[in-house]
């Protein structure tokens, strides 16, 4: 059964530890991730992009692998399926399709409309018990090959949204999504406080995990972020593992172009990135 991030999330910013949102793209990941959460018991949050939901058919098939996977794999740990950077549209069709978490990103709109729109879907997610994440400030990422440094969230406008019933808030404090560049300046501790005692008790979300050092985590969890998104370092350990296996000539041995054989290497990487990041979220046996 699938779990709305509400509940999880509050436990973790309670226990000062964060739940990793992993996101997926076809079975093997979805795979991969559910076995190694059940493995470490520890919550987790499966990401779903409305570019990834696409490639998979569309939101429906989605929720039904996933909620069959849960019975089929006897998942036992909390399992929220969440939508990542969600247009209006894009929540609706998830809402109405079983996941049980959302994002809306409205930060392309002006601040009113963003707050309008976050309003409406907060009553329609609270009536069905769907957690529901805003974003505040944009976070950057490569656009067009350049890449941005990540800008900083204006901290009375993250409690603003906040006040409107969201479940959880991300906002910009100098992360980025992708691979960092190497003159990054890291993230913005000065500004996540700022934030941070703004808003209170709501749980902080840090999107771009991928090459944040371990240090800046972990600090970052102490000052409030109970979610870290993770999507980019999953796809990097795939892609190496997948290509050792085709350099070393293994899918031309034996039946080794089976795809069940050639995805193999690809799965496992992705679970020793998870495990990894579970430990230094600090969600292991926390489910
Ligand atoms: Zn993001």
């Amino acid at each position: 059964m699938l779990v709305s991030a509400k509940e999880m999330l509050e436990k973790a910013k309670a226990g000062h530890y964060a739940v990793g949102q992993f996101n997926i793209n076809n079975l093997e990941w979805t795979k991969s991730i559910l076995q190694t959460a059940q493995e470490m018991n520890s919550p987790v949050i499966l990401g779903v992009s409305e570019g990834a939901g696409k490639y998979m058919t569309g939101f429906k098939t989605v929720a039904a692998m996933v909620k069959a996977m849960i019975e089929e794999m006897n998942i036992t740990v909390p399992v929220a399926l969440h939508l990542d950077h969600g247009t209006y549209d894009g929540c609706y069709k998830c809402i109405e399709a079983g996941f049980s978490s959302i994002m809306f990103d409205g930060s392309h709109y002006p601040i009113d409309e963003n707050v309008a729109k976050t309003k409406e879907l907060v009553e329609v997610c609270r009536e069905k018990g769907i957690s529901l994440e805003a974003e505040v400030g944009s976070i950057g990422g490569e656009e067009d090959g350049v890449v941005g440094m990540g800008e900083c969230a204006d901290p009375k406008e993250c409690k603003m949204i906040a006040d409107l019933g969201v479940d959880m808030l991300a906002a910009g404090i100098g992360n980025i999504h992708g691979k960092y560049p190497a003159n990054w300046q890291g993230l913005s501790f000065e500004t996540l406080d700022a934030i941070q005692q703004l808003t209170g008790a709501m749980p902080l979300v840090l999107h771009g995990g991928t090459g944040i050092p371990a240090d800046m985590i972990k600090k970052a969890i102490d000052l409030g972020v109970s979610k870290i998104n993770v999507n980019t370092e999953c796809q990097l350990a795939f892609a190496e593992a997948t290509r050792k296996y085709i350099e070393e000539g293994k899918d031309q041995q034996g039946k080794g172009y089976d795809p069940r054989k050639l995805l193999a290497p690809g799965a496992e990487a992705i679970k020793e990135t998870v495990r990894e990041k579970i430990e230094l979220f600090g969600s292991a046996n926390k489910a």
